[in-house]
């Protein structure tokens, strides 16, 4: 983003040429300065003016460091101005029409019009004290007026012109993120370009979009601007911890400065930040996550930069709820909608995907082929509800005994196949046998069912690659036909 040219450099400017004015007027009678004092005021004002040096001072003070240096140019000036040329000087006039001019351009219209009483109260009491003309008054007069009304047309004009490049940025912002929505490069892509937008457009040093979870109670760091991808990866909150975590228990957006000293923020930015601004992200009334700008510097962001951090914010609400639609959808598409496991084209994907990495590992690989027995004749006896029930209830009892990294699919009807990746075959046969055992347990999970003389039973087939076969069908076939070989010996059985 453009820099402003700032308040100091204006200052500068407007002191120098006064200064040099003042000086190339009064040189010709330098014997009437009084040296001694403007030999000690001069040092002073330089000191004042280097010392509140506007250009490398923080935002967030540079109103009130302003305030200080005009109104402390002004005393100091004043004096040294009548011990160089006097009151009825022309320099004298003309400094006060810079100070004027300069402190409603540069603070605001109050501030040049209490210099401009400043200026007449001065200019009054050497009237009164019959050391002026009146003449010399109505000159000051019409000097002190023109620059206030000088100072605040130009003022007017910087207030436009900052409201017009705020509408600026935020249509650009707004314009390239709905370019990136059309375009959708998926989530973690927008999240990414999304932070370095906001980061460019309020041109903070930088910008984390933090994601809640609500089970967990934990945020999580998923995109930023300014930061090392280690940052990002490895940044997580818990629930009111930080400034992130008090934005997710409060809602509300918090301004911090000084945030150098939270031991969270140091360790993961080396100490270097100074303020930070967080909004809640909302997807309908829900807080989903947290938009964070960080400064290096006491920074200062205005209404208007925190009007876009909001809508920037609710941008990427729309962008998350997108994501949720878009998630739901895939999950249906790749899950079973009756037992919540994975669906048969979901199953040979993954089992293809295993199967390379078996043979890349060299590890070894079991599968398990699991049927209800009879299954028909309960359906009949029971009804379909309650078949349904058990199928669910059988689901359960698979994912309840296999490990995380196994995988449970609902191969079709009452079929059932799991893929043990890295196992052997004694671990195989017990994980078959844990199933076998836990399924005769459904009847008393069941409330129709409980009480009642039926058993609920399952043939296990399993085979594995390489031993069995390197090809995918034949792998399935071999645990199929060693299921239905158990299902001839009467069922509740595992062959291997
Ligand atoms: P076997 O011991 O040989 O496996 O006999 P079976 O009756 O279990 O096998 P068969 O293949 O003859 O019948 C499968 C039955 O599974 C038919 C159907 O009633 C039942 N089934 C398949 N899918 C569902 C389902 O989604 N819900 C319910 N309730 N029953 C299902
Ligand atoms: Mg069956
Ligand atoms: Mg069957």
């Amino acid at each position: 983003m453009k820099k402003e040219f700032g308040y100091g450099a204006y200052f500068k400017f407007f002191m120098l040429i006064t200064f040099a004015i003042v000086l190339g007027l009064n040189l010709v009678n330098i014997r009437d300065w009084s040296l001694g004092i403007v030999g000690t005021l001069l040092p002073i004002w330089i000191l004042l003016n280097y010392m509140l040096g506007v250009k490398e001072m923080p935002r967030g003070s540079r109103m009130n460091r302003a305030w200080i240096k005009i109104i402390g140019n002004f005393i100091l000036f004043s004096i040294l101005l009548y011990y160089i040329g006097g009151y009825t000087n022309l320099s004298y006039t003309l400094f006060h029409f810079f100070i004027i001019l300069s402190s409603t351009v540069l603070l605001s219209p109050y501030a040049g019009l209490l210099m401009l009483g400043l200026s007449f109260v001065i200019a009054l009491k050497v009237v009164f004290s019959q050391a002026y003309v009146l003449d010399n008054f109505i000159i000051h007069s019409y000097a002190y007026g023109g620059a206030m009304v000088i100072g605040y047309f130009i003022r007017m004009e910087k207030t436009q012109k900052s409201k017009l490049d705020h509408k600026v940025r935020e249509l650009d912002a707004l314009y390239k993120i709905s370019k990136m929505i059309d375009y959708f490069p998926g989530t973690e892509e927008i999240l990414d370009k999304i932070s370095v937008i906001v980061g460019e457009t309020i041109d903070a040093a930088m910008c984390l979009i933090m994601l809640y979870d609500e089970e967990q109670e934990r945020l999580t760091a998923k995109a930023g601007y300014g930061l090392s991808k280690e940052v990002i990866n490895n940044f997580t909150l818990r629930k009111s911890e930080g400034i992130e975590g008090e934005v997710i228990e409060n809602r509300g957006q918090i301004t911090c400065k000084d945030i150098g000293n939270l031991a969270i923020y140091q360790r993961l930015f080396d100490g270097k930040l100074e303020t930070v601004t967080v909004i809640p992200l909302y997807l309908r009334n829900k807080v989903i996550g947290t938009l964070s700008i960080y400064d290096t510097k006491d920074k200062h962001y205005s209404s208007e930069d925190i009007d876009l951090l909001d809508m920037m914010g609710s941008r990427i609400g729309m962008i998350l709820e997108n994501d949720k639609l878009y998630q739901q959808i895939h999950t249906k598409a790749i899950m079973d909608g009756l037992t919540g496991l994975y669906n048969h084209k979901q199953f040979y994907d993954r089992l293809k995907q295993e199967i390379l990495d078996a043979k890349r590992t060299g590890y070894q690989l079991y599968l398990l082929m699991i049927d209800i027995d009879r299954f028909k004749a309960f359906n009949d006896q029971y009804g379909h509800v309650v078949g349904d029930q058990v199928l669910v209830q059988i689901a359960e009892t698979i994912k309840g005994s296999i490990r995380e990294t196994d995988y449970a699919a609902r191969y079709g009807g009452e079929e059932f196949a799991v893929i043990l990746p890295n196992a052997d075959h004694e671990t195989a046969s017990k994980v078959a046998d844990r199933i076998r055992g836990n399924v005769k347990k459904t009847t008393n999970m069941i409330d129709q069912l409980r009480g009642e003389d039926v058993d609920i039973t399952v043939s296990i087939g399993i085979s594995c690659y390489p031993d069995c076969s390197n090809d995918i069908v034949n792998l399935v076939d071999i645990a199929d036909v060693r299921m239905y070989k158990g299902k001839a010996m009467g069922g509740d059985k595992i062959i291997a």
